[in-house]
């Protein structure tokens, strides 16, 4: 059977790029997934959003993605994170019950233009006109020409928990092997990746009364545009408790047990999701660390314990959760485990996640070496919609760093070699008083527009962009007369200023202000519009300034590189060339972004493009 685009793997990369590539209806897009793991499945935290990936998810959100809509249908606790530093790196997380969620991504497939083919796929192979064929394990053959795999932490899994070592996927779930043919031809990184779990614990035998409760935040926004406010399905809380000496004490006598401390795994696990055994051993002066259990589910007793991911034996596991108050009594469901597995090198790959070497391949996700669900997403996203355009012969779609955290991921993807697994927090923008999750709508809608696909979401963006832009001006513009239109305590009014100096004052709290004098004026603007609005505002100066000194370098950063013209200059040198051929970067700004590259090639480059 010949489809224009096969997904292989349903995880979150897998589902986006299926998504995004059926919306343009002439595809025929099938997505292959294995049997026995659910579609969009999360085998680690159940939780969707969170610092700097809150904000993907809404970018994913206004692109027609499909993570914010699946994560208000399953989500059972919201809380706004970092809301003591101010709006500019606020974001939304939701704990998600697991089934729903799955349930959530099926229907959403199903009832989609997406072929959905249950099956594993054991081999791929590539014909002489660069056409692709999966053979499948129920015997069947399927043929396309675009391939993305997004086939997440599968490929030559291997599996620890203590002394015990399996192969697979993770738990309950068979590697990805048999693909060499296909791999044969793909740079891997020289070295593995590995993550882990903590044990699921049931609800039950928790003891809440040592426990802290943090209830569900009910002014969080949902992501999807057509949610709103309300919540879907009910909430629930979550608990807090920590860590203790006997508790890391007993970890740290069970070293030579631990398979990655032992030299069991050589995998390197991600520096900012540590076990509670990196813990144990890279603060040997902290015995109290957070441990926040998170209900996996609605319909489920099972508890995720997140803070105590782990590959120690089970029998050390049992003993050190008598030590963590509250979980005394805990009885384990599943043991906590680790998963070693192959890494693409995403220096290979070009801004629409397609592998140089071999066009029409694309790879996105965890398979790319990066962690976490919405990371996942976001290439899902770049790799369908670009392998879509590809079979439509247009444009590729490119992210810019400068006005999205898509943009930021794939060209830190692109330009480096990743040496430890990659994750998204606001500290890789340069730009991140502007990236923010409030404007991801004004943010996005040039890309989206860009598709021309005419669905409900490009409806929602015209509109809220205009009233955006709409209500922008007016603060600009609208000299206060009339003091009955600010709050009774607002000791601020100046006759005949305009709105902006408000807006932009430390102290104030923006949003409430705008609100109070729209509803007060009798002037009506969507909730999200206003919000957008008066942040941008307050942080308009701050932003303003970075701008200035980012264009002084994106001036030049944009300009577009022939790298392969750079490799014949011999005033660079060896080392430079040798890294420029391996990361292929195809602007100045990414060519600055390569480890390694000397000032001395930046000044002979630069001068080249001025
Ligand atoms: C044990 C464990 C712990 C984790 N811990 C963390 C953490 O602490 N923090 C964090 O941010 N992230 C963690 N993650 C990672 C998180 O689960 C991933 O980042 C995310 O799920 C990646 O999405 P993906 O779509 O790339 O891959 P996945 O969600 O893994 O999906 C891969 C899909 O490919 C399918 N597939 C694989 N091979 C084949 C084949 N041959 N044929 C057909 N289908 C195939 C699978 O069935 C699956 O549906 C963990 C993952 C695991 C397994």
């Amino acid at each position: 059977v010949k489809f224009d685009i096969i997904v292989m793997g349903g995880g979150h990369a897998g589902l986006e790029a299926a998504w995004i590539a059926s919306s343009f209806k002439s595809l025929r897009v099938a997505l292959v997934s294995m049997p026995g793991v659910p579609l969009g499945s999360t085998p680690c935290n159940p939780a969707v959003g969170g610092v700097g990936k809150g904000q993907v998810v809404r970018e994913l959100d206004a692109l027609g993605g499909l993570m914010g809509a699946l994560a208000d249908k399953a989500g059972i606790q919201y809380r706004i994170l970092n809301e003591s530093k101010g709006y500019a790196v606020q974001s939304t997380r939701v704990q998600v019950d697991k089934d729903l969620y799955a349930q959530a991504a099926h229907q959403a497939i199903s009832e989609s233009a997406v072929e959905l083919i249950i099956a594993k796929v054991v081999a791929v192979s590539r014909d002489d006109f660069g056409h692709f064929k999966l053979s499948l394990d129920n015997d069947s053959v399927l043929e396309c020409h675009k391939l993305i795999v997004t086939t997440g932490t599968f490929l030559n899994g291997k599996l620890h928990t203590g002394e015990q070592v399996r192969s697979g996927g993770r738990v309950d779930a068979m590697p990805s092997a048999g693909l060499q043919e296909l791999f044969s031809e793909v740079q891997t990184l020289g070295k593995r990746f590995k993550t882990g779990t903590p044990p699921r614990l049931r609800f039950s035998s928790l003891n809440l009364s040592e426990l802290e409760e943090q209830p569900s935040d009910y002014r969080a926004q949902n992501f999807h545009f057509q949610h709103g406010e309300g919540r879907i399905s009910r909430q629930v809380s979550c608990y807090l408790s920590r860590t203790t000496r006997a508790c890391l004490d007993l970890i740290r006598a069970n070293k030579d047990r631990s398979p990655m401390y032992n030299g069991q795994i050589s995998g390197i696990g991600p520096r900012y999701c540590p076990s509670i055994e990196d813990k144990a051993f890279r603060y040997p002066d902290r015995h109290e660390h957070h441990v926040f259990l998170e209900p996996e589910g609605l319909n489920t007793e099972s508890v995720y314990p997140n803070g105590l991911s782990t590959s120690l034996p089970a029998d050390v596991q049992e003993a050190f959760l008598k030590f963590v108050p509250g979980l005394e009594n805990a009885e384990i469901l599943v043991h906590g485990y680790a998963v070693e597995y192959d890494v693409v090198d995403t220096s290979r790959l070009d801004s629409s996640l397609q592998y140089f070497a071999l066009p029409g391949l694309y790879f996105a996700g965890q398979v790319n070496g990066t962690s976490g669900y919405e990371e996942a997403a976001a290439q899902g996203y770049v790799a369908g919609v670009n392998a879509a355009l590809s079979v439509l012969e247009r444009t590729p779609l490119i992210f810019s760093r400068e006005d999205s955290y898509i943009g930021v991921l794939i060209e830190d993807l692109i330009t480096t070699t990743r040496d430890e697994p990659y994750r998204l927090f606001t500290a890789r923008s340069e730009n991140r008083l502007f990236i923010r999750e409030d404007n991801s709508y004004v943010r996005m809608a040039h890309y989206r527009q860009s598709l021309g696909l005419h669905q409900s979401i490009d409806v929602y963006l015209r509109d809220f962009t205009a009233q955006f832009h709409e209500l922008y001006s007016l603060c600009s513009i609208y000299r206060t007369k009339n003091r009955s239109l600010f709050p009774p305590d607002f000791s601020n009014f100046v006759h005949g200023q305009v709105l902006d100096e408000y807006l932009s004052r430390g102290a104030l709290d923006p949003v409430q202000l705008l609100e109070f004098f729209l509803s007060k004026a009798g002037v009506n603007f969507d909730q999200q519009v206003v919000k957008a609005v008066a942040i941008s505002k307050k942080y308009g100066g701050y932003i303003n300034r970075a701008h200035i000194e980012l264009q002084k370098l994106s001036r030049i950063g944009e300009k577009r590189l022939q790298w392969r013209k750079l490799l014949e200059m011999h005033n660079i040198s060896f080392e430079c060339r040798q890294r420029i051929e391996q990361f292929k970067p195809e602007t100045f700004d990414q060519l600055q972004r390569i480890e390694g590259i000397r000032p001395a090639t930046l000044v002979f480059v630069s001068g080249m493009l001025t």
